[in-house]
């Protein structure tokens, strides 16, 4: 599959209504999206209002940032151009497992309604019909029950017109830049893997050598696991029953995580302030943004300044374009019971694996 990954909100999706049926509000939830405009020039940004509205007499707690409410930085909507999938140009971000207070309250009968510029978040520079619903899955979506069986939030869709930058028909920049790359890797340069830096200080330059060289022992470890044969406890702990398709992904995965770390020149930025660990534009390797938590993270083991790196390199679509479907060990460790396909597209699921903390063989 030479588009692997980009496609992940459509793949996800496919997972997802195997996982849990056509429940699209199973918590009395309901999502609107409604476009500004039905009719869009190549000048005009794609703008939606999204509303999310409790419809069940009980409060409801939502996971925020599986909601637009504080900004988009997941693939939180499905976008089809004529019915293709539309591939997602924002970020993906390693955060912690979710505390209450990362959960919003809706109480019953409320609305909140936000707007949600599109056009910066998903590639819509091909002139065409483009269908666009909000259609997220976690098992984290609410605070009641989190972690355990996987929930959904899902809109019905909106259309609208844009006239685009490039015809109609036209392959998106982003699916022709990620074919480039994928051709360059399987014909490599000789060239060694590097690293360099943005606004890191010498300090952080050493701690992030440290963390990368963590990081390709990790997955050294990890592709050499997969390569030997048999999977035994360590598998099925993070990747669930085993099945030849999915071991063949994982086993893919990983060899293409070492490589990256190995022969690829990674970029790693330290000039995020957020809370949480990282992030990285899946359509951008193989820079990866460094975040609070990833400071105060140890070198290896669970949640590791290693495993992170690690984490962070498995989003890029031309290495193993996973998503986040759920953050923690508890959370992971549940996902390969209840959704292993879910599970092998998981980035928290591959640190884990990697991190191997406590070790299983
Ligand atoms: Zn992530």
């Amino acid at each position: 599959m030479s588009l692997n990954g980009l496609w992940k909100t459509a793949l996800g999706a496919a997972a997802l209504a195997m996982a849990c049926g056509a429940s699209a509000a199973p918590k009395g939830i309901a999502v609107s999206v409604v476009p500004e405009k039905h009719a869009l020039g190549q000048e005009d940004d794609v703008v939606v209002s999204v509303t999310v509205t409790n419809t069940s007499d009980s409060p409801q707690y939502l996971l925020k940032w599986r909601t637009p409410f504080e900004g988009v930085d997941a693939p939180l909507f499905d976008v089809k151009r004529d019915g293709e999938p539309v591939p997602y140009l924002g970020a993906l971000v390693k955060r912690g497992a979710p505390k209450q207070s990362d959960y919003f309250l809706l109480k019953p009968g409320a609305s909140h309604t936000v707007k949600v510029e599109l056009s910066a978040l998903y590639d819509m520079s091909v002139t065409g019909d483009y269908q666009i619903s909000y259609k997220t899955a976690s098992p984290d979506l609410f605070w009641n029950g989190h972690g355990k069986d996987m929930s959904e939030m899902a809109s019905e869709a909106a259309t609208v017109w844009v006239d685009g930058r490039l015809p109609r028909g036209a392959t998106p920049q982003a699916v022709l830049d990620l074919e480039a790359m994928k051709r360059d890797a399987a014909n490599p340069s000789p060239s060694a893997g590097s690293l360099s830096f943005s606004k890191c200080t010498t300090t952080q330059q050493t701690t992030i050598t440290q963390a990368l060289s963590a990081g390709l022992n990790m997955a050294t470890n990890s592709d050499a696991y997969m390569s030997s044969g048999a999977p035994g406890p360590r598998y099925t702990k993070w990747f669930g029953a085993t099945d030849s398709a999915r071991v063949n992904r994982v086993k893919a995965n990983f060899a293409a995580i070492k490589d990256a770390f190995a022969n690829k020149p990674v970029t790693v930025d330290c000039g995020c302030k957020k809370t949480y660990y990282a992030y990285v534009y899946p359509t951008q390797p193989y820079t990866i943004y460094v975040c609070k938590a990833f400071w105060s993270a140890p070198l290896t083991g669970t949640d590791s300044k290693g495993g992170t790196l690690l984490h962070e390199m498995s989003h890029f679509n031309v290495v193993a374009g996973t998503d986040d479907h759920a953050y923690g060990q508890a959370a992971a460790a549940n996902l390969a019971i209840t959704n292993p396909a879910l599970a092998v597209e998981n980035a928290d699921s591959h640190e884990y694996f990697g991190e191997n903390t406590p070790a299983l063989q």
